[in-house]
């Protein structure tokens, strides 16, 4: 399976996205992830590419570009992959579909995750993220075992300094003017499912494995 999820930040991409791989047994390629830790391991690009994380402006294709086709030249994409926050303006996209178009990779799906405004916001604000492995929690939706600490390797449990709410509008602007055409771009491929993302992780994992033909 080699497929895409789009939606704003904070609709649930990435916990969709972790569901998803591990029915597949695919690997979860999110660039917003790539890009935190490659600053927490103090590289160059990740240096780079922390002040427009941080501002919640997009990271510049021309870096961003050449991540996604490393990452996928790696040898666990080979069988398959899940691009989680890539591409994110139509720019991306026409790059990804010729690099895709050389290497004779096709796209299974794209699955386009949808929620209104008020809702984004709330998850975005409540969302915590361990500061060890990034796993991510919502301190009403997706609560740990013991508040503040992650369930899996005890680590801290902090809010991402772009979810703090002064960035997530921005965040929201920056998907409106320049991530919300790619929606249009693949609609015209006729190969994206829609899906209502409002409900429950379960009931969102359920309507996408329904969208995807597969029995639940
Ligand atoms: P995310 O974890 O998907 O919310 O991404 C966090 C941040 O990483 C975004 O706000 C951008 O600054 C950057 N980023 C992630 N994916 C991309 C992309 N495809 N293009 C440019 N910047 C990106
Ligand atoms: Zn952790």
């Amino acid at each position: 399976m080699r497929m895409i999820i789009m939606g704003p930040p904070g609709v649930g991409k990435g916990t969709a996205a972790a569901l998803l791989c591990k029915h597949y047994g695919i690997p979860h390629i999110s660039t917003g992830n790539i890009f935190r830790e490659l600053y927490k391991d103090q590289t160059e690009v990740g240096k780079k590419a922390k002040g427009y994380v941080d501002r919640g402006e997009l990271v510049p294709d021309e870096i961003t570009n050449l991540i996604v086709y490393n990452r996928l030249l790696q040898s666990d994409a080979k069988q398959g992959f899940l691009l989680d926050g890539f591409p994110r303006n139509t720019d991306q996209a026409a790059a990804l579909d010729g690099y895709l178009k050389e290497s004779n990779i096709i796209i299974d799906a794209v699955v386009n995750l949808k929620a209104p405004d008020e809702l984004i916001i709330e998850r975005i604000g409540g969302r915590r993220v361990c500061e060890t492995c990034g796993s991510v929690y919502h301190i009403q939706n997706l609560k740990p075992q013991v508040e503040g600490i992650c369930d899996k390797d005890g680590g801290k449990l902090i809010q991402r300094i772009d979810d703090m709410e002064e960035t997530i509008l921005r965040r929201l602007n920056v998907y409106y003017s320049q991530t919300e055409p790619v929606i249009g771009y693949y609609e015209k491929k006729g190969k994206i499912l829609h899906i209502d993302g409002t409900g429950t992780i379960e009931e969102v994992n359920d309507l996408i494995m329904k969208a995807l033909g597969e029995s639940v």
